[in-house]
């Protein structure tokens, strides 16, 4: 799995959120340095110590960075089984304006050994050791017997490689603008490679030698109400492009989106003709107001100028749209220009459809500090069939309170299957649309947080699912179910 780093995920100076976990230790990660002398984790080039880091070369402050992640995740785990990573700074793939920051997964896999939870399921090996509570794979000979490979970009921030960019090796989130986080992406490599990844070809839908594994027993398409488990490859292939339709069925995530996860997911809802009426969903805009829970309602009107065009870019006529939402075309000038003369026009907010096909509609950007009504994107397709219904559509723009931002309406978190599929980003990650950002998106963004479980994160909730029990948690929430029947009892 790697990590890409989108033009738009520049890097902000953020706070550190202290770890909620036990001090102690609960499994023991033990970070291998597969690189060769004078490079990598070995590159003796001087480093200024941070406050966080003591380290004075570049090579002992990544290792500094690799132990603390390695300690951090093993306070959130519990094995009794040493788990080693495989790890190496090394070139990967980038160019001037992206760059693959890193990327990790299990070296091994194994089904059918004692105590596993599914049968005929591949697991990651540091799982599998653990619920097996033995090696399943110990060392035979130098460079044998490690459960994750873990490769990281050693060329970041050269002019070819995401030129003016750099790692921060701080143990904190206090990274300069430029600079790339290395211990947050590491937890999000981690991540991959102690189970947070499907086995299974995104591209085929072919399993891995024949079986599934555990990550697809909790990957549930809601479009044909089954498994990942229980489809066929061509119906694998094509549920992992069926995008903000593929949720985590897992006990744990889903008890913890209420906490995790945000209220508030931005919609077009059509009210009427019944032929048409549903939600619709809409990409928004960075100018003008945000939608609201309240939201606008009103009938949808196609907006033509004088010669007929609708693509909303001259003047409308004044009051031609009065309390009307907008419907216009996307081409020829900017969105904020079709948005001023919707306003202008008096529309309560303005729709922009798509004029090139997609399975979800992308944001609207532009700048105008003059934009007053609420501005949003549908598909081409919902543009459409809006337009075969008209006249006589009315629609409500809203944030609807009762979905989580980057949860399905029966509150389950969204897997991220966007079309067409992103090899290394799609199956295996979190919908783009989680608020606040989620350390298993497919993308670093600049809000993250040293942070894999609530009130935060979603992360460990996962790793739960799959097998990596936390007992203590499990034990807290019993406790708290049984106070609150008491106390239901009681009054
Ligand atoms: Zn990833």
């Amino acid at each position: 799995m790697r990590t890409h780093l989108g033009s738009a995920s520049l890097l902000l100076a953020g706070i550190l959120v202290a770890a909620p976990g036990s001090a102690l230790a609960r499994a023991k990660i033990t970070v291998v340095n597969a690189n060769a002398p004078g490079i990598g984790f070995n590159d003796p080039t001087p480093a200024t110590p941070l406050a966080t880091n003591p380290g004075t070369t570049v090579g002992q402050q990544r290792l500094n960075a690799f132990q603390f992640v390695a300690d951090f995740w093993g306070k959130h785990l519990d094995s009794d089984v040493e788990i080693f990573v495989q790890a190496t700074f090394e070139p990967l793939a980038c160019n001037a304006t992206a760059a693959v920051l890193g990327s990790a997964g299990a070296l091994t896999v194994f089904r059918d050994f004692p105590n596993a939870r599914y049968p005929g399921t591949w697991y990651p090996g540091a799982l599998a050791n653990k619920l097996a509570g033995e090696d399943l794979d110990p060392a035979v000979g130098p460079g044998t017997g490690n459960d994750l490979r873990a490769r990281f970009n050693a060329n970041l921030g050269q002019p070819t490689c995401l030129a003016g960019s750099g790692w921060y090796y701080g143990l904190d989130t206090n990274q300069a603008a430029n600079q790339i986080n290395l211990v947050v992406v590491l937890l999000h490599e981690f991540a991959h490679g102690l189970g947070f990844a499907s086995f299974a070809s995104g591209t085929t839908g072919a399993l891995f030698a024949g079986f599934p594994d555990v990550y697809s027993r909790f990957y549930f398409d809601n479009s044909t109400g089954k498994s990942r488990i229980d489809m066929t490859d061509a119906e694998r292939k094509a549920s992992a492009v069926n995008s903000r339709n593929v949720v985590w069925t897992g006990e744990e995530v889903t008890e913890e989106v209420r906490e995790v996860l945000q209220p508030g997911t931005p919609f077009l809802t059509v009210n009427a003709p019944a032929s048409i009426a549903g939600r619709y969903f809409v990409g928004t805009a960075t100018f003008g107001p945000a939608l609201t829970a309240a939201g606008v309602s009103g009938p949808v009107e196609l907006a033509r100028d004088a010669g007929g065009s609708t693509l909303g870019c001259t003047p409308l006529g004044a009051g031609a749209l009065a309390g009307k939402i907008a419907l216009v075309d996307r081409g020829t000038c900017t969105f904020n220009v079709k948005a001023r003369n919707a306003q202008d026009a008096g529309a309560i907010a303005l729709v922009v459809a798509d004029n090139v096909p997609s399975a979800l509609p992308a944001g609207l950007g532009g700048v105008d500090p003059l934009v007053t009504i609420p501005a949003v994107r549908i598909t081409q397709a919902a543009g459409a069939a809006i337009k075969a219904a008209l006249p006589g559509v009315d629609a409500s723009l809203l944030l609807d309170m009762k979905v989580r931002a980057g949860a399905d309406p029966a509150g389950r978190a969204l897997l991220y299957t966007p079309n067409p599929f992103e090899s290394g980003s799609s199956v295996s990650h979190w919908d783009t649309s989680a608020t606040p950002n989620q350390l298993m998106e497919p993308a670093i963004n600049a809000d993250l947080t040293i942070s894999v479980g609530e009130p935060r994160d979603l992360t460990k909730s996962l790793l739960e699912d799959i097998g990596w029990d936390d007992e203590e948690k499990k034990h807290e929430r019993k406790k708290k179910r049984q106070q609150d029947r008491e106390h239901r009892r009681g009054d």
